[in-house]
């Protein structure tokens, strides 16, 4: 229970905002709260002990999506709303980097590809879809050119792939999940604000003073909640369009010679593998079983797990004893069934904000829509229109933030 001390120093009583899910889109909503309001007690609240559900033990792709799955979102979405997305990512993975100081043991710069076999149907379409998407890339702030054509894969790539082909993208972030959020929260932390994990929020309930949190060592009360619970934000607020899925993942030991370096896609993004310094990660394959995955227990199965040894020997070329996994995990992730978009809402009278919904891409995603909760919950409180400058550059564009806002703002210099 909490004690006279923790709510005299930590938890002052109301404390300003109150912030439950300490992965990349709480602590991205906390450190700029803490930053552009330096005064407000801000507190967040995660239930896992060391990391988080998704971000810290995700598989680190910092992108923003690969051709196949944002024309497949195009045909689903429309063009609006995809490029809506992509702006958002951009920002978002912008502020991440930003954030992260580019420090080599978290974030590494690296190229992205997606690989296709020879019966790839209808590449002259793709190439076509690829001019489109290269476009609305630019419009939303992106580098040009970030897509190449489809082309063949350089002789021996992948002895296992029957004449390989390959779209290639300018850039994409390697990045070290569980130290990118360990970084977030340290930073938090020397701004001032306070981390309570292993400490799960049970409930929320209307109070005199704002929101009142129910935890199992007691209450808590604040002005202002944000809910950034990804795929547990409905078992807070019922009714929530949030479910939980699961996604697998393994690593292997380190491998004497590696057969690729990249970010390597395939299948709509439904598979995804990566160099990790010497070693291979693959993850994926929900699609085999979409029933069973559609939970928010994490655990692996044999039928994922040793179709991602499969897919990991189909694209490399070598035999699954060749590839000796050194860690199996899985992670929870919080899908919006019917949209691309994240849940972003502000509710009862401006004191309970909602960013979750991450759609499995929430690494570049999650910060951004972290930001937009930090500037909708500054403006409600103080009931007037706030711009937030957006912090950092996306790699090899000409736009950057910094470019179109030169001169430093009144908010950016974090003055109240
Ligand atoms: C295995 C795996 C691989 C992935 N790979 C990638 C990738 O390469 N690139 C990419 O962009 N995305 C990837 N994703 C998705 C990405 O990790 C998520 O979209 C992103 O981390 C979501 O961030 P978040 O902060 O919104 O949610 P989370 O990271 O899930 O954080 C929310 C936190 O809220 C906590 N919480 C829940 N309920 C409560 C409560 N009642 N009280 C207090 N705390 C609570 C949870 O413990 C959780 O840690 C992957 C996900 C998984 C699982």
């Amino acid at each position: 229970m909490f004690t006279y001390w923790d709510c005299d120093y930590l938890l002052p009583q109301p404390c300003d905002v109150a912030i439950i899910g300490g992965g990349f889109t709480g602590m991205s909503a906390a450190l700029t709260i803490k930053r552009f309001r330096p005064r407000w007690h801000v507190v967040v609240f995660e239930s896992e002990a060391m990391g988080t559900m998704a971000s810290s033990r995700n598989a680190g792709f910092l992108c923003l999506g690969s051709p196949t799955e944002l024309v497949s979102n195009i045909q689903n979405y429309g063009v609006p709303v995809v490029e809506e997305l992509l702006r958002w990512k951009i920002m978002g993975a912008s502020l991440l980097l930003h954030y992260l100081k580019k420090t080599i043991s978290i974030y590494h710069k690296s190229v992205g590809y997606e690989i296709f076999s020879t019966d790839f149907p209808e590449p002259d379409r793709l190439n076509d879809q690829l001019v489109v998407l290269n476009g609305m890339l630019r419009a939303a702030g992106g580098p040009a050119q970030y897509f190449t054509k489809m082309q063949k894969a350089p002789g021996g790539w992948s002895p296992a792939v029957e004449n390989p082909s390959w779209v290639r993208m300018a850039w994409e972030g390697q990045i070290h999940p569980a130290a990118a959020v360990a970084r977030l929260r340290l930073q938090f932390q020397n701004l001032g604000g306070i981390i309570s994990t292993h400490h799960p929020v049970t409930s929320l309930e209307p109070d005199s003073s704002g929101v009142l949190l129910h935890t199992a060592s007691g209450y808590i009360r604040s002005r202002q909640v944000l809910v950034a619970s990804n795929a547990f934000a409905a078992k807070l607020l019922p009714k929530l369009p949030v479910e939980a899925h699961r996604a697998q993942v393994l690593i292997t030991n380190p491998l004497g010679k590696m057969p690729f370096r990249g970010n390597v896609h395939f299948r709509e993004g439904y598979m995804y593998s990566r160099d990790v310094g010497q070693r291979l990660l693959i993850g994926g394959g929900r699609f085999l079983d979409f029933a069973g995955e559609k939970t928010d227990r994490v655990g692996t199965t044999d039928r994922i797990q040793d179709y991602l040894i499969e897919q990991l020997s189909t694209l490399t070329g070598m035999r699954s004893d060749e590839l000796p996994v050194a860690d199996r995990w899985s992670g929870i992730m919080g899908f919006t069934p019917g949209r691309l978009h994240p849940i972003m809402e502000i509710r009862e009278q401006g004191m309970v904000a909602v960013a979750a919904g991450m759609n499995g891409m929430g690494t570049a995603l999650g910060p951004y829509m972290g930001k937009k909760a930090a500037e909708m919950l500054i403006q409600e409180r103080e009931g007037r229109a706030i711009h937030l400058p957006q912090l950092g550059f996306f790699p090899g564009s000409l736009k950057s933030s910094r470019v179109l806002s030169k001169k430093k703002s009144k908010e950016e210099k974090g003055l109240e």
